[in-house]
């Protein structure tokens, strides 16, 4: 076959345009749209304004199943097809999304049993969506066939220029189906991970409550029963529905590969939710898209008791955007739906402030975001989420973001491809492990003890040291890096044990806490001295781990880490050196003075373990020590409160300032730089505006 007959997907072509260019892809800065929620007589005017507006493409039709096959097996695509027309006439591209994240009532009318069972075994009810069971035959034989149709359509449509499958998995109501689809789904998924019942009974441990299994048909989903579920089988339930959505997905990916060659495909998640491995369900396609909602997220952490938890809501965002970004292997990302105005359903989040969205897209672009699509273009007057405030109000005028988000992306249009699809600069890596959240999540030794606040906590206190990020599976080399940081990395297999051993033999510095290397893969508990299979690393053994109530201690620290005492929030693990140096001691109770923190030496590396639950102010302080001990340094000084990173492509290099803060904020610059906003020449003292941007080359 001659290179000339490879039919390049379309937006693989552009790349073949771009001259010097060659790891650009297309632009996409659009915004979400609904024609199947607006009448036809304003398509043409929406197309119109969406193209002075200078948007580059929509997403559409992946709520829209009721009306691309009001019965089944009757399709139309009339409708949608004369939308995607007037798009293209005006010069706006359409990513399609695939609607089965809302079932329309005649089909769940007639497969009644597609719909979940949750963690209760209580059946939900449709009316609402992601409602469905990820296992269900019939459930997927109709989403598929659905999305067959969709993609015949429109695989020749001019302006179609790629998929979105589906919409957001992780988040139902529900976040796990119970159902006995998902059961009968989980023992032929058992069957084949342990291949026998010897192994899978020994890998449980089922001899505790008599819970022997003598067929694969009796092993049960871990709903209520009398008592808690096996670990092990908890643990492998939670991969199983995690494996369950990723084929699913699959299902209609091997579909769209085959019927449109030529198109993208992705899906749009909130990262942050970690019901499904989103490095397994991104690994297949082309980039990862997340959906970011900085404001909705605090209204969340409100209701949720956590009210002024901005800092941790600003990590979680900037997190957010790093693992985006980390899932494809550093790949640039694309925000699917970016926050516009005020969002949310029955309580809303109030309309960001002047500044904030246009700050909030500068955010996914210094992270490695390539592109933003804005949520959503008019605000619908009827439906669930008629308060989610769009780029129009419910009375078409212009938001009050409007003229920001436009100034935004002509600048981003300025700024151009190639920094749109550079890549991102990273010293540090944070392990972000799935097999951890679910395992302490099943067992998490104190009640408030979460892998996800751990995880967010931890990022919030490295970011301080601003070395850029990658948030990391356990099975990746960890030799690009100068630290990496693992909080409670609590299950730990061989293989990853094995990394770290190499990563920290060969000149790195593994910064971790407080239950180490607890778990086995199956969820056992290891037969060794703590921290298990990384004892000798570490060089410390855990003689004690004691969750913190009523019971108060307290950390003191050595010069090396000088600062004042911190509590100790939620745990203590009590450390017995074997030649690691004493970083910190407890201060209170029966183990007053004895190591709270110690530094191991191995190798040509460190490996630095941490007992205690640190407070924020000692843990931030800690982790920017380290993170200096290990070489990261900074590529400017800035104050709390403004972000800094770091892209890059060849020899060009493009630094992200960020202000989140209301008022403006000095930053001194090392050497002359320019602002590619603004065109200015900048030296010295400058600053920053609130919630202002700067993007500097030197
Ligand atoms: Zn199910």
């Amino acid at each position: 076959m001659s290179a000339a007959s490879i039919r390049l997907p379309l937006w693989a072509q552009t790349v073949a345009s771009l001259a010097g260019a060659p790891a650009a892809g297309p632009l996409l800065l659009g915004v979400d749209y609904y024609p199947d929620q607006t009448p036809e007589a304003l398509w043409e005017e929406d197309a119109r304004m969406m193209a002075d507006f200078g948007f580059t493409n929509v997403r559409i039709a992946e709520f829209a199943w009721a009306l691309m096959e009001p019965a089944e097996g009757k399709f139309d695509f009339a409708w949608l097809r004369r939308s995607v027309d007037i798009l293209h006439k005006h010069n706006i591209a359409v990513i399609l999304g695939t609607p089965s994240a809302a079932p329309p009532p005649w089909l769940t009318a007639k497969y009644p049993d597609i719909v979940e069972v949750n963690e209760k075994g209580e059946r939900l009810h449709p009316g609402g969506r992601r409602f469905t069971c990820p296992t269900n035959q019939a459930y997927r034989r109709l989403s598929l066939i659905i999305a067959s149709e969709m993609a015949r359509t429109f695989t020749e449509t001019q302006g179609v220029i790629g998929w979105q499958i589906d919409n957001e998995f992780t988040l139902g109501s529900s976040q796990r189906c119970y159902c006995n689809y998902c059961q009968a789904g989980f023992q032929t998924w058992l069957r084949s991970r342990y291949g026998t019942l010897d192994n899978l009974n020994q890998s449980w441990g089922t001899v505790f409550w008599s819970q022997t299994y003598t067929d694969f048909s009796q092993i049960p989903v871990p709903l209520p029963s009398g008592g808690d579920p096996n670990p092990g089988l908890a643990l492998d339930y939670d991969r199983y529905q995690s494996y369950a959505n990723v084929s699913f997905q699959q299902e209609q990916l091997d579909m769209l590969r085959k019927t449109c060659p030529r198109h993208f495909v992705t899906t749009n998640n909130v990262g942050l939710v970690d019901t499904i491995n989103m490095r397994d369900l991104y690994e297949k396609l082309d980039f990862t898209a997340f959906d970011n909602y900085p404001g909705f997220f605090d209204m969340l952490m409100a209701q949720q008791g956590r009210m002024g938890s901005s800092a941790f809501v600003s990590s979680s965002i900037a997190l957010g955007h790093d693992l985006a970004r980390s899932v494809k292997g550093g790949k640039p990302f694309m925000i699917m739906e970016e926050q516009s105005g005020k969002a949310g359903q029955k309580t809303f989040s109030p309309q960001p402030e002047k500044g904030q969205a246009r700050l909030w897209t500068y955010q996914a672009i210094a992270h490695g975001a390539m592109g933003v699509n804005y949520f959503r273009w008019d605000t619908a007057t009827f439906g669930a989420e008629e308060y989610w405030h769009g780029i129009l109000n419910h009375d078409r005028s212009k938001s009050p973001a409007f003229d920001e988000i436009k100034q935004g992306v002509r600048e981003l249009k300025a700024l151009g491809r190639e920094v749109l699809y550079s890549n991102y600069v990273a010293d540090a890596a944070l392990v972000f492990d799935y097999d951890c959240s679910w395992a302490l999540a099943i067992q998490p030794g104190h009640f408030r003890l979460a892998y996800l606040d751990q995880i967010v906590s931890w990022y919030g206190a490295i970011s301080a040291s601003r070395s850029g990020i990658d948030v990391i599976g356990p099975e990746i080399d960890l030799s690009a890096y100068k630290i990496v940081f693992a909080p409670v990395a609590y299950v730990m297999s061989e293989k990853q044990a094995a990394r770290i051993r190499s990563f920290v033999q060969g000149g790195g510095m593994f910064v971790t806490n407080f239950r180490l290397g607890v778990k086995t893969e199956t969820s056992q508990i290891v037969r060794t001295p703590l921290p298990g299979l990384l004892r000798d690393v570490m060089g410390v053994t855990v003689e004690d781990y004691i969750p913190v109530y009523s019971a108060k201690n307290g950390m003191k620290f050595s010069p090396a880490l000088a600062g004042p005492d911190s509590e100790c929030v939620l745990w203590t693990d009590i450390l017995q050196p074997a030649g690691a140096e004493v970083l910190a001691s407890y201060t209170m109770g029966a183990h007053a003075g004895q190591p709270a923190i110690t530094m191991n030496s191995f190798g040509k590396g460190k490996a630095v373990y941490i007992g205690g639950d640190l407070n924020e102010a000692s843990l931030a302080r800690v982790l920017r020590t380290l993170s200096g001990m290990a070489g990261v340094k900074p590529p400017l000084e800035v104050p709390a409160g403004v972000e800094v990173t770091v892209r890059k492509a060849g020899n060009k290099q493009w630094i992200f300032v960020l202000n989140h803060g209301a008022s403006s904020q000095s930053v001194n610059l090392p050497a002359a730089f320019v602002d590619l906003l603004t065109g200015e020449k900048l030296t010295g003292k400058i600053d920053i505006g609130a919630y202002g941007v700067r993007v500097l080359q030197a």
